[in-house]
């Protein structure tokens, strides 16, 4: 994949709507009906199922991303933070793998079946526990709202019913063919970059706080790292700090108003913690 310099985003930035109307991987929907081993069907896709594909297009995704980032206590940090976050999700059954990527984008995203990312240059530019909270908080949110599933079960019922898979070929069950594989790691790269579409990223803004709040944390961690955002996408120069950012600026109005209406139960920024664990990114 080219490198991407800057910010991409899931988590990050709501794209216009012209981007969120481009479609992705419609095109391909042709190959990867002919290509076959049975694993979902037009409108049914379990969890288990759902998992299956997470973990299969998770090594190709992370590959393309930079790999995964070497350093133990960064890792462990992300993935504890993580773990507590997602056992109050609504949604249960999904085991979570939280992955740190070894790349200066600012970046957070997440894959179906529980593969939520986070970037080493998002870690540089958060400046608390709460921050991470709210980040890691949005990516559950995809997945707790099945924004994923979302997205290839269009994809299967522009195929009007037609399996996308099928079995044989002394696959394992589950097993998605290389060709399926490699269009729906086309889709999920895209949707890492640019997010899941102006509505999905909403709700999922919505779900992180309450989550955040939920184990404790500032909900207002959120707000603050939309702000920081807007900061590095250089919004002060444009004349304004939100004129050319409408998008995220409704972000920040949406957290501010579902703050209030969940109250801030939450306190906790652990800023010491998140220090010691940044100086090693
Ligand atoms: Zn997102």
């Amino acid at each position: 994949m080219k490198r991407i310099l800057g910010i991409g985003l899931c988590v990050l930035v709501l794209m216009g709507a012209a981007a969120t109307a481009s479609p992705i991987g419609l095109g391909s929907i042709g190959d990867i009906a002919k290509d076959t081993v049975d694993v979902v069907k037009t409108m049914s896709m379990g969890t288990k199922q759902e998992m299956e594909i997470g973990s299969q297009v998770h090594p190709q995704i992370l590959a393309e991303m930079g790999g995964e980032y070497s350093n133990k206590a960064v890792r462990d940090y992300v993935n504890r933070v993580g773990q507590k976050l997602a056992a109050k999700s609504t949604r249960k059954g999904i085991n979570y793998t939280f992955t740190v990527v070894n790349s200066s984008m600012v970046n957070a995203f997440a894959l179906p079946g529980g593969y939520v990312y986070v970037t080493r240059g998002i870690l540089s530019a958060m400046k608390d526990e709460a921050e991470l909270a709210a980040v890691l908080g949005h990516e559950i949110g995809h997945v707790e709202a099945k924004h994923g599933v979302e997205r290839m079960q269009k994809i299967m019922l522009a195929e009007k019913g037609t399996k996308y898979a099928a079995k044989g070929g002394g696959k394992a069950a589950g097993a998605l063919g290389e060709k399926a594989l490699g269009e729906l790691t086309k889709m999920f790269s895209k949707i890492a970059i640019s997010g899941y579409g102006r509505k999905q990223e909403l709700e999922s803004d919505r779900i992180g706080i309450r989550l955040a709040n939920a184990n404790g944390y500032d909900p207002n961690g959120a707000i603050r790292l939309f702000q920081t955002l807007l900061k590095l996408e250089g919004g002060k120069s444009k004349g304004g700090l939100y004129a050319s950012h409408p998008e995220t600026k409704k972000r920040i109005e949406q957290a501010e108003g579902e703050i209030a209406k969940i109250g801030t139960k939450g306190k906790a920024t652990n800023k010491p913690q998140y220090a010691a664990i940044q100086k090693k990114v």
